[in-house]
């Protein structure tokens, strides 16, 4: 891949707002392989921040890593300015991080419904209700199980499960994968509804057209490494450079 001439990813800003999630030095371990290679990333608030990069690249493993999911990692991770790098996924999500893994995570043999309510909502998070507003589907579905929702439907579930803890940053991997192209437009509908309510979001990627379209800067990964960044004024010029790190 051709990089640009500024590939080494920018530092948080020392002035000015300071990064919700700052992220320095990462790297991160299945046993003996070491796939995460001094990953160095920041989300200001109210900031949709992307991670592109083809299969095997490291995405998700970021995500994991931050959320305390995958504990043999080394660096500093810290969230509204505190360390959080050693602490247990749990209070990670304690903190206001929220996280839809790929899969989805839904409780497949519980209805909608009791899907919606088995996570209290926490002061200032989604009600059941909202979630109906944002997904009129999920109202219309409400008593039928998990396992027989579409997976449109599984995802706009596994999104809204996660915003009853009101939290501040939600971690989405790979949000439109495998949705029907007008389901992806009402998922980056309600995406850019939560930006408008001040979260922030960080957005794993392979779709190009749905992450230009909602983020504010690019982390491109390769084998584990962050090699650029780009950001959305920039993305028009560097849209070949961006295609390049999603070809196979
Ligand atoms: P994908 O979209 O395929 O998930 P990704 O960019 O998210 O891609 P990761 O899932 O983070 O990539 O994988 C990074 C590397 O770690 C890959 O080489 C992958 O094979 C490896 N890997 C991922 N999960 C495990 C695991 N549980 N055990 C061992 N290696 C793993």
């Amino acid at each position: 891949m051709t990089l640009h001439a500024a590939a080494t990813p920018s530092p948080a800003p020392v002035t000015g707002t300071a990064p919700l999630l700052d992220v320095r030095d990462l790297n991160a371990y299945y046993g003996q392989s070491h796939v995460l290679h001094d990953i160095n990333l920041h989300v200001n608030p109210g900031e949709i921040v992307s991670l592109i990069g083809r299969n095997g690249a490291g995405k998700t493993t970021t995500l994991k890593s931050i959320m305390g999911v995958l504990r043999s990692r080394t660096g500093q991770i810290t969230f509204g300015g505190q360390d959080i790098a050693r602490l247990p996924s749990h209070r990670v999500a304690a903190r206001g991080l929220a996280w839809v893994p790929e899969e989805r995570a839904i409780l497949s043999t519980l209805s909608v419904k009791e899907n919606l309510e088995l996570p209290p909502a926490r002061p200032g998070g989604w009600t059941t209700e909202r979630a109906y507003e944002a997904f009129p589907v999920l109202r219309e579905r409400g008593h039928h199980l998990g396992s027989k929702l579409s997976g449109g439907e599984q995802q706009m579930l596994a999104i809204v499960r996660v915003l009853r803890s009101g939290p501040k940053l939600l971690l989405l991997d790979e949000p439109s994968e495998g949705l029907a192209p007008v389901i992806v437009q009402g998922i980056g509908r309600i995406i850019e509804s939560l930006r408008a309510d001040g979260m922030s979001v960080l957005l794993v990627e392979q779709n190009l057209k749905f992450a230009t379209r909602l983020a504010d800067r690019h982390y491109v990964f390769v084998d584990g490494e962050i090699v650029d960044e780009v950001a959305r004024g920039e993305v028009e010029a560097r849209r070949g450079d961006l295609l390049r790190a999603l070809s196979v």
